[in-house]
């Protein structure tokens, strides 16, 4: 459930532009791009190809430099007219961020565990802390009794889940997901939706995900709709959840 009442966006973009190249060349793939986003909300973003949804999201997750506009993440003011206010993105983005990809991005040789652990100590985590803390995660998503298996044994669905236990390492509440359920077939769709959902609610986060799978239509609070770099409609789902 939405409740847009009470409580501050853990969103807020406010005539978010980006442009790529100049003159002849130029592209621009967001225009004036304004959106909220509470806690608790699965939003997802949803247009044609080349509509601007993967440069929006990277916008969001500070991966990207947009050429104008104000947002602010987690009640901090992070952008203003289009100039960073923090020097250390990367801090910013373990901070409060976490991505997940359409393919799972899982390092090869580092079984499920270490996958996630090494996010851990990449923020500065003990290898065993670390590890603790990541075999509670991969229990969380309901894979802990692969926690010692390496990504290419494990099935689409498990692989997914590991990735979303990565994400979830740094407790971020803003959870960032692109296509995150594009190569599962409906019932492992279903799955990774319930758990995003189940983030949502549990740590109190905001999920935007993009996404052209009609079968998760239903599975989002809210559809924002892009075309050609704009916000072109909003869509309400009442029945979500
Ligand atoms: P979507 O994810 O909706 O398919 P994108 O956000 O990837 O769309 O792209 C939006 C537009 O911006 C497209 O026209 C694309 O070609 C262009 N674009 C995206 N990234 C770059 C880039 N790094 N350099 C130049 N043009 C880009
Ligand atoms: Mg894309």
């Amino acid at each position: 459930m939405s409740s847009t009442a009470d409580a501050v966006p853990l969103v807020r973009l406010t005539g978010i532009s980006k442009h790529f190249g100049e003159g002849q060349t130029r592209v621009d793939a967001l225009r004036d791009v304004s959106i909220e986003v509470y806690p608790r909300e699965v939003v997802a973003l949803l247009g044609p190809s080349g509509s601007g949804k993967t440069t929006l999201l990277n916008v969001i997750g500070c991966i990207l430099d947009p050429s104008a506009g104000a947002m602010e993440l987690d009640s901090e003011q992070v952008l203003e007219n289009g100039h960073w206010l923090r020097s250390n993105l990367r801090q910013l983005r373990l901070d409060k961020i976490g991505f997940i990809f359409q393919s799972h991005n899982l390092i090869p040789f580092l079984d499920a565990t270490d996958n996630v652990a090494l996010v851990l100590q990449l923020a500065g985590k003990d290898a065993g802390t670390a590890r603790n803390r990541a075999v509670e995660l991969l229990d969380y998503l309901e894979v802990g009794n692969r926690k010692g298996s390496m990504p290419a044994k494990l099935s689409g669905g498990e692989a997914q889940r590991v990735a979303i236990a990565r994400a979830l390492a740094n407790n971020p509440r803003i959870i960032l997901a692109d296509e995150p359920t594009a190569a599962l077939d409906s019932r492992r769709a279903g799955i990774v939706m319930d758990l995003l959902r189940k983030l949502a609610v549990e740590q109190d986060a905001a999920i935007i995900a993009v996404t052209h799978d009609e079968k998760i239509f239903d599975r989002f609070d809210r559809i924002y709709h892009l075309r050609d770099g704009r916000l072109d409609s909003e869509t309400k789902n009442s029945k979500a959840a």
